[in-house]
């Protein structure tokens, strides 16, 4: 059971950053609504998982397949949760994860991507996913770089498979303000992709608890949010 004192918290941390993303969204001359909200559940169990959702988040992420799998199950009676596969997805996942229709972000190779696009034909089903981008080249990051991105644009279109838009990642302990300059550079490369591809990729998905108003300046719509939501609030 959640005690009413975790409940509270949760729904303050909700609405702090629901605040924070709106200030951010009016600062910097964004569509209202144009900024969704993923709240990344991977740190929390399933019973704080549906609190979260309780208090309204509505978008779920989580970076294991297994437990994108496990969790969802317990929502089988909420068709009003949008569930975001935010971490790597190897192939032999992906027979099990494409009847939650997640929105997977972190389609990182060509082979994934013709992974996904054969699973989904057998399934007969339309899949929606973002193209993870290694923007700095980092070697320790994950994601495409940006010229097997481009490789990976001038394939496309690929069956049953929609590419919607990019996801991107500042490497680990980078400073915000470096991070914004990096989620300039993913959006910069969607603009220059719509351009020569005529390929439209509205989303980008970029932006974690110490970024995201870095990340809505810079153009994101979709803000993955973890550690934030949970703050002050320990797991039994
Ligand atoms: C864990 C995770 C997040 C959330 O990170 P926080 O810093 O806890 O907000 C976002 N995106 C991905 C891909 C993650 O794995």
């Amino acid at each position: 059971m959640i005690d009413e004192s975790t409940r509270s918290r949760l729904k303050a941390n909700w609405q702090a950053v629901q605040d924070e993303v709106s200030e951010a969204v009016d600062r910097y001359r964004r569509d209202p609504g144009s900024v969704s909200i993923i709240g990344v559940s991977k740190y929390v169990d399933v019973e704080l998982t549906k609190a979260l959702c309780d208090v309204g988040c509505s978008n779920l992420g989580e970076s294991r397949p297994q437990s994108l799998w496990e969790k969802s199950a317990h929502f089988t009676d909420n068709g009003s949760v949008h569930w975001h596969m935010i971490g790597h997805l190897q192939r032999n996942k992906i027979r099990r994860t494409l009847p939650i229709a997640p929105l997977i972000h972190s389609v990182d190779s060509q082979r994934l991507l013709d992974a996904i696009s054969e699973e989904a034909e057998l399934q007969g089903r339309n899949v929606s996913v973002l193209l993870e981008v290694n923007i700095s080249g980092d070697q320790a990051k994950t994601g495409l770089l940006r010229k097997e991105l481009f490789e990976v644009m001038e394939q496309a279109p690929v069956a049953h498979v929609q590419i919607k838009g990019l996801m991107a990642m500042a490497g680990r302990g980078t400073d915000p303000i470096e991070a914004g300059k990096q989620f300039e550079l993913v959006r910069q490369a969607r603009d220059e992709i719509e351009q020569q591809f005529d390929h439209p990729l509205p989303e980008l998905s970029m932006g974690m608890s110490g970024d995201f108003v870095q990340a809505i300046t810079a153009g994101a719509t979709m803000v993955r949010i973890g550690s934030r939501l949970f703050e002050g609030i320990v797991q039994r």
